[in-house]
């Protein structure tokens, strides 16, 4: 029996001007309108905020997980027994994983690539593990992810060609790997419901490898195309230039994912090179530290200007934080260390973020998205 594709993707809306393109993301748990920037949830939690105000004032309808943390602890295992990743932290709507890979190389100190796989300690206790293209494949079916990640091999910044050219290779027969059993897992299974594997695209800042790597996996058909190895310490312009080496090689109907980008003011340049969806910690991080993105620009809440300023954080932003507290109550909590203090600032910073990319999902809608992207770079960096 032929699998029923569980994850479709339909173009709306494209700008006549850049690559940018609007439109609609069905999964197993509900519909996600694109382009969209998914809250990193790395310990089936977004620090900091509910499920509920994730849902309801940020508008989230898609989370990303990941699967190192959760294989680790509390594992998957435990999970799928519990019903799965989304019954165990109560969220109804989508959640892509990633492969686990990124981790295993940012976190885990100890480990070795071998062609079979990567082999790492764990961070937590130094338990030896190992992760192959099969096994990742496994662990996020456990855990019931909508969209999965095939395993890859992000290589640190900089590289030399040689190294990310074997990368690279290895990166796509590790995919060829995933997809073989997948596509054998379905067929045991006589195709029974099951989220999308995603491939990613490789090779480091070499325009030519990144080519390579996205037409050979393109063969692979895939039901959506990541992107990867980016914002791992290069300059901003040469991850830019990545995508536009290989975006144009993905086949045009299906999502495009920009793996750990970005900033504010570089979400609708990734929008106007054809990204559908982006993922960072960025927002949630840097709102616990004291660092909030508004329409006015950034506002560092510590700065003793903020002392006695009754305004709210962003005076065009209908978020909780902002309907109901000023920058003077918020920089007390900041200054006092009080966990609400987080709480309203991630609030604020990822529903900044789901507002911009409304903001780009409309201009791109109604034709206007050279112009929105014109706007949003005049935007100042500093607050007034
Ligand atoms: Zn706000």
């Amino acid at each position: 029996m032929e699998a029923v594709p569980q994850v479709r993707f339909q173009v709306v809306a494209e700008c006549s001007h850049t690559r940018a393109r609007a439109g609609l993301l069905h999964t197993p748990h509900g519909t996600v309108e694109t382009p969209v920037f998914m809250p990193v949830g790395t310990q089936a939690t977004v620090k900091g905020l509910t499920q509920r105000d994730l849902d309801r004032e940020v508008g989230a309808r898609i989370l990303l997980a990941n699967t190192y943390h959760l294989y680790l602890r509390p594992g998957h295992e435990l999970i799928r027994q519990l019903g799965g990743l989304h019954r165990f932290m109560g969220w109804p709507h989508a959640i892509l994983t990633d492969s686990g890979g990124f981790q295993v190389y940012s976190l885990s100190g100890l480990r070795k690539i071998t062609e079979e796989g990567v082999l790492f300690r764990s961070h937590l206790n130094g338990d030896a593990h190992r992760f192959t293209p099969e096994s990742t494949v496994d662990v996020q079916l456990a855990l019931g992810s909508d969209i999965l990640m095939a395993l890859d091999e992000c290589p640190e910044y900089p590289v030399s060609r040689e190294y990310a050219r074997q990368s690279m290779e290895r990166t796509v027969r590790w995919a060829a790997a995933a997809f073989r059993h997948y596509a054998e897992l379905e067929r045991r299974d006589g195709g029974a419901p099951r989220g999308e594997l995603f491939p990613i695209v490789q090779g480091s800042t070499f325009p030519d490898l990144r080519r390579e790597c996205a037409l050979r996996l393109a063969e692979l058909d895939a039901g959506g195309y990541a992107i990867g190895g980016l914002s791992v310490g290069e300059p901003r312009p040469l991850s830019l230039e990545m995508v536009e080496a290989c975006e144009p090689l993905l086949p045009a109907g299906r999502p495009r994912y920009a793996m750990g980008v970005g900033m504010p003011e570089e979400l609708p340049e990734y929008v106007a090179r054809g990204i559908d969806m982006m993922d960072c910690v960025l927002p949630s991080r840097n709102a616990r530290n004291g660092c909030l993105f508004t329409r006015t620009g950034r506002v560092i809440i510590k700065q003793s200007r903020y002392r006695d300023d009754p305004r709210p954080l962003d005076e065009e932003c209908a978020c909780h934080t902002c309907r109901n507290y000023s920058r003077a109550y918020l920089r007390h909590l900041f200054q006092a260390g009080e966990i609400l203090y987080s709480v309203l600032a991630t609030l604020h910073n990822l529903r900044r973020y789901a507002d911009i990319m409304r903001q780009l999902r409309e201009a791109i809608l109604g034709g206007t998205f050279p112009e929105c992207l014109a706007a949003l770079h005049s935007e100042p960096p500093e607050a007034a």
